[in-house]
């Protein structure tokens, strides 16, 4: 048994993709904290108490908006955003027709735009106000077969950045944290298409220098110290949870 924390007690956070993986290892661990939280999801399901789902999906601006105004009405306002909702996409420039380009650019790059939007005006009033978006280590990598997903987190990355410099002096912190490969529900689902799973998850794990897969808590551990009051002099940073797969170079064995 884990000893309740509560450096966050008194304040409110919404979580979009907050009902699977990373978005939901972190609203809980923001509720862990003592924050008051609602997921925001195309699909919230049944959520663990205290969480408070939210229907919307990110590509569409009225329901983004409807969900986020609800959402700060239920918890009394809006400190921490957590922009999380993404989709992932393989292939090269040959491999993906126009449609899908905008398909997934609409969800990773604009529902940041959209949610951010829409909460701003509650992230203004709060006297600690954060957001934290997640990105990618392929926002940087140079991924082989990923070049839609990259260029769609190289763009979450250049907007936190332009995001923190708007926003900074209104008192509003904008970061974001980029995870490696980790072990979640999308993770999963990849693995449970590949021809040999276990030989997949092996090879993926062998891509980080820690030798293993990152778990969903380790970047909810991330993003709720980017976000919480204690980061008040953290922004426009990105904060690598790869197993030191970004910086490192190590020796062949
Ligand atoms: P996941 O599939 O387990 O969870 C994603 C959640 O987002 C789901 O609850 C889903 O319903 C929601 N969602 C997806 N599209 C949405 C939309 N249009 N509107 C509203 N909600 C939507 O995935 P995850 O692995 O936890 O990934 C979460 C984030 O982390 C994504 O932005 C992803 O790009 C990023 N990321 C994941 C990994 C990884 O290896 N898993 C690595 C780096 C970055």
């Amino acid at each position: 048994m884990t000893t309740p924390l509560s450096g966050l007690t008194g304040l409110t956070a919404v979580v979009t993709g907050g009902a699977s993986g990373i978005g939901l290892a972190t609203a809980r661990l923001l509720a862990g904290h003592g924050a008051s939280v609602a997921v925001l999801d195309r699909d919230p399901g049944d959520l663990p108490a205290p969480l408070r789902g939210f229907t919307a999906d990110v590509t569409h601006d009225r329901a983004v908006r409807a969900a986020v105004e609800g959402a700060a009405e239920a918890l009394g306002g809006i400190d921490i955003l957590v922009n999380n909702a993404g989709v992932g996409a393989a292939g090269t420039v040959a491999d993906n027709p126009d449609e899908e380009w905008h398909r997934v650019l609409d969800v990773n790059v604009l529902g940041i735009v959209r949610t951010t939007r829409a909460a701003l005006p509650y992230l203004r009033r709060s006297s600690c106000a954060s957001v934290v978006n997640t990105c990618s280590i392929a926002a940087t990598a140079g991924l082989p077969q990923r070049a839609l997903y990259s260029a769609s987190k190289g763009a979450v990355l250049s907007l936190t950045l332009a995001m923190a410099a708007d926003h900074v002096r209104e008192g509003i912190r904008v970061n974001c944290v980029n995870p490696g490969t980790v072990d979640t529900p999308w993770i999963g689902r990849l693995l449970d298409a590949a021809d040999d799973p276990a030989a997949e998850r092996a090879a993926l794990s062998g891509r980080q220098p820690t030798g293993r897969l990152v778990a969903a808590q380790e970047v909810a551990a991330a993003i709720v110290h980017l976000a919480s009051p204690s980061a008040g002099s953290t922004t426009g940073t990105a904060l690598a949870v790869d197993g030191g797969m970004a910086g490192l170079r190590l020796r062949p064995e």
